[in-house]
């Protein structure tokens, strides 16, 4: 046993937990960091990292296809997915040192590479180890759920902790799943040469305005992915060549078949060996219980990232960790929020959302609630790219603050940025306004959807009567 207690014992070393231990250390605490698995969790593992890297190979099969209106010659292809693969996992290893033991240990933190459990509210145990900490925080992630479908237990599936572990093209790909991971994937794969099907229990990418949701999934159909949406699969069974899905689609029966399934439908916390009940710790099947300040029910321990039940973004995890830092090193009141959290789904075209739906805003502000757009079509930069497809959708209180944005079209996911940091400074319209954006930049689409608010100004009798005032006096 550790003579003197950590200040902080650190289970999971993924996003949010590398986030509080780098910070803590740094801060001069004393910290130790269990991982069961491998250092920089799901994201630079099994998750954002191998997929964007992935995604990124497709976008450059796709650019031999798409060059004729450049005036280059569109040809097919060749892909040597071996060669993604390596890619792929290249890409990890260049950001690995980063997430490393070595680095951790050179911080002066003390590693343990073993599963941690909690023996009682103040005690974890791992690698044989008894662990005293004044502060214990939770950072266990969360792993692919498999949805209750007969067979699917007796079929071989993929899931984002072995599908890119794949050296050769899965040729025709099932996805269970048409949330932002199932979307992303079908998309990658399609474009590397796979024939993809979609199927999608509910709406497609659902959790997103569906007015943009819908270039997304039109310009996925385009490429070629089948999307069968409000599909029901009654049985998945193994065959020689791969799967088999019975299905019940627009009302009609259906069999798909498949060289490979993969399962993305939804995510389950990593809660199962920590013996939380031994701490004091609340769970349920969405994750850890936690207050505002991210504090379980144990008042040592906090939980945070996608075990602790609520967004599942790195960003998230790593924001979790700046407010544990804040709450337990300065007992600076930490609340935990989440209406100037972006998220962004990283198809092409990018869908990327922060703050309130149009849908969500009308609930909450009715008709006091306004509703900006503005269409890719209309800016500049999107045409000399050829990527019009899009546009960008911004809601606003009566006295013009910003309540949500979502957009949908070429770098998306970078144009969000600005509407993030508007809503978490509580800034209206005006600011977005007044801004002075370069030309010709995508980023025009913000501001000239923000200028849309005024858009029937001119028209207004009483302002040709102020011009008309101010030429005559002013
Ligand atoms: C395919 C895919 C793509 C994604 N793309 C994006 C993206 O583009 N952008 C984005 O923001 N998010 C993305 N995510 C989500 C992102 O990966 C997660 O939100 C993020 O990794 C959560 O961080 P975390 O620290 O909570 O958990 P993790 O990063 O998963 O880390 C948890 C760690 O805890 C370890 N652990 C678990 N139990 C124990 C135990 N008992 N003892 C010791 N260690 C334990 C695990 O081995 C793991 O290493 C993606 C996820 C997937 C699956």
């Amino acid at each position: 046993m550790s003579s003197t207690p950590y200040d902080f014992c650190i289970i999971g070393a993924g996003s949010g937990g590398l986030s509080v231990a780098a910070a803590a250390a740094q801060f001069g605490e004393k910290v130790v960091l269990i991982e069961s698995g491998k250092m920089g969790g799901d994201c630079l593992n099994y998750g954002c990292v191998p997929s964007k890297a992935l995604i990124a190979a497709g976008k450059h099969a796709h650019a031999f296809r798409s060059g004729a209106d450049f005036g280059v010659a569109a040809a097919e292809p060749k892909v040597d997915f071996q060669k993604v693969h390596d890619h792929i996992h290249d890409v990890i290893a260049g950001i690995a040192p980063h997430d490393s033991v070595e680095r951790f240990e050179g911080l002066g933190v003390k590693v343990i590479q073993a599963a941690g459990r909690f023996m009682d509210a103040e005690t974890v145990e791992a690698g044989g180890e008894t662990i005293k900490a004044h502060r214990f925080v939770v950072a266990t992630g969360s792993s692919p759920s498999a949805p209750p479908i007969p067979g699917l237990d007796e079929v071989d599936y993929l899931t984002n902790e072995t599908v890119f572990l794949n050296t050769s093209l899965p040729r025709d790909l099932i996805i269970i799943g048409g949330g932002p991971i199932g979307m992303e994937m079908a998309q990658a794969h399609r474009r590397l040469g796979a024939n993809v099907t979609v199927l999608e229990a509910f709406d497609p990418l659902g959790k997103d305005d569906p007015e943009l949701t819908r270039v997304v999934l039109d310009h996925l159909r385009d490429e070629g992915v089948q999307i069968l949406a409000q599909a029901k699969i009654s049985n998945i069974s193994q065959t020689k060549a791969g799967v088999s899905v019975e299905l019940e689609h627009d009302g009609t029966g259906k069999t798909v078949k498949g060289s490979h399934l993969l399962v993305a439908a939804g995510r389950k916390p990593n809660v199962d060996g920590l013996n939380l009940e031994a701490a004091g710790i609340e769970y349920d099947r969405r994750g850890i219980k936690v207050d505002d300040g991210l504090r379980t029910t144990n008042r040592k321990a906090y939980a945070i990232g996608d075990v602790a039940g609520g967004l599942q973004f790195t960003h998230v995890a790593g924001y979790h960790a700046g407010l544990v830092i804040r709450n337990a090193l300065f007992r600076l009141p930490a609340k935990n929020k989440t209406g100037h959290i972006p998220w962004v789904t990283y198809t092409d075209p990018e869908l990327a959302h922060v703050g309130l739906t149009e849908q969500a805003a009308r609930e909450q502000h009715g008709d006091a609630a306004t509703v900006l757009k503005w269409p890719f079509e209309e800016n500049d930069r999107a045409r000399t790219e050829r990527k019009t497809d899009g546009m960008i959708k911004v809601v606003t209180a009566k006295n013009g603050r910003i309540l949500g944005a979502t957009i949908v079209g070429p770098n998306a996911g970078e144009l969000i940025q600005s509407w993030g940091l508007a809503i978490s400074a509580g800034l209206k319209i005006k600011a977005m306004i007044d801004q002075v954006v370069a030309y010709p930049t995508l980023a025009e689409v913000s501001r000239r959807a923000a200028i849309t608010q005024y858009a029937d100004l001119p028209a207004k009798p009483w302002i040709r009567q102020l011009i008309g005032f101010l030429k005559k006096f002013g």
